[in-house]
């Protein structure tokens, strides 16, 4: 039918336009989308300094490559720097590509180091990095492994949260451990922030690195710029993309100066990576999250819609079992298969995400309003009313 190969299960609509939280058909149904196309577009659609910074970039210069200098890198570094950890960025154009870049700096780190050894990573059962090689054998999920061959060797994969196994694992070939701050792909699911700060003075004790995946955890989506902020903790090397580019495909790596001391000329590249309308793109996005009261209005939309989630949840508990999450990042846990649940609320024209855990996930773009969190929360409530109706009467 398409000739398009057909690696995703995708639902049977087709997108025209956009603004802000809201979608539009090519048949004219309007749809709350609350999926955020991944937790992608993170300022909605058409956010107007967005399309501005595209296009007055796109009547100047779109391509040079990176054998020049790149003034909206070094912008957009700068202003990455001066708000997180990190000394340095490299930019790609994707997450998975950000995490090749950090698991690729960890191991030149060691080796720079005198340590060429130590290049295996500790990751973290239903984690997601990504679908290339690496990253799918990072991920360690036998279903993203199917058939690929031999996994990229160098991962070591734990029960989350166990420290003792952590401890345990950690061995002379151990160059790091890489850990999202909250999973996503995996269902929302929590990693303690006891536990991010346990790893960090595991990794000093042993003189390894910690990495963290902020793909989708990143860019104000929880209410802070990066979620390890809640910890009070910080990684030598981050991944970032999905929300940077607000649409714009581009991804980030942040490090230390320390744990980029490897990183020489010729080390890493990309021929797109961090292009002029990538780079034009992201700064807006940034200045737009950094600006005052910004990440406030995260925080303040979080709280409103995580009370009124939870309200539903005791409205209906046999669709409900849990409300998860942080901050505009929220995962609801349904008895129903999620699918289902996903296929009610595109009935009732809103779009969640399915996740891991059987979990549904919503990630509205950060500038919802209160008015827009009881329009989803109308049509949750409706499409729970009818997939109640539908369950079997209980036992
Ligand atoms: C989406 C995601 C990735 C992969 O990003 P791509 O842009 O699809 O390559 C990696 N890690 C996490 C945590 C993600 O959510």
């Amino acid at each position: 039918m398409s000739a398009v190969l057909p690696t995703y299960a995708r639902t049977d609509l087709v997108f025209e336009q956009g603004e802000g939280v809201y979608l539009t058909t090519t048949s004219g149904e309007t749809f709350l989308d609350f999926g955020a196309g991944i937790a992608v577009t993170a300022l909605g659609h058409a956010h107007p300094a967005l399309v501005a910074a595209l296009t007055e970039q796109a009547g100047k210069l779109w391509h040079t490559s990176n054998l020049y200098r790149v003034a909206g890198q070094e912008r957009l570094a700068e202003k990455l720097i001066a708000a997180t950890f990190a000394d340095k960025a490299f930019f790609a154009n994707s997450g998975a590509e950000a995490v090749e870049c950090a698991i690729k700096m960890a191991r030149k780190y060691h080796s720079h180091n005198g340590a060429p050894e130590r290049y295996r990573l500790i990751t973290f059962d239903n984690a997601f990095h990504g679908r290339t090689l690496a990253t799918i054998a990072a991920g360690g999920q036998p279903k993203l492994l199917d058939g690929f061959g031999p996994a990229v060797d160098g991962f070591d994969t734990l029960p989350l949260g166990d420290l003792e196994a952590v401890e345990g694992a950690i061995g002379e070939e151990t160059a790091g451990i890489l850990i999202e701050p909250l999973l996503g792909e995996g269902g929302v699911q929590a990693v303690p922030w006891q536990f991010l700060r346990d790893l960090r003075a595991l990794c000093d004790v042993n003189g390894i690195l910690l990495l963290l995946d902020e793909i989708q955890t990143g860019m104000g989506r929880t209410g802070k710029l990066f979620a390890h902020e809640w910890a009070d903790m910080a990684p030598d090397i981050m991944a970032v993309a999905k929300g940077l580019g607000g649409g714009f495909p581009v991804g980030a790596c942040l490090a230390t100066d320390a744990a980029a001391a490897g990183m020489t000329a010729g080390s890493h590249g990309s021929t797109f990576g961090g292009n002029p309308l990538a780079m034009a793109v992201a700064n807006a996005v940034v200045d737009t999250i950094l600006a005052p009261g910004f990440l406030e209005h995260v925080e303040a939309m979080a709280l409103l819609f995580r009370q009124k989630l939870a309200r539903l949840k005791d409205e209906h508990g046999d669709v409900i079992e849990e409300v998860r999450g942080e901050g505009l990042m929220l995962g609801l846990k349904t008895r129903p298969p999620n699918q289902d649940v996903v296929a009610a609320l595109i009935e009732e024209r809103m779009l969640t995400v399915p996740a891991g855990d059987n979990v549904v996930r919503l990630l509205p773009p950060l500038i919802v309003t209160d008015a827009e969190i009881d329009d989803a929360c109308d049509r949750i409530s409706a499409a729970c009313r009818r997939l109640g109706e539908r369950q079997p009467a209980a036992e």
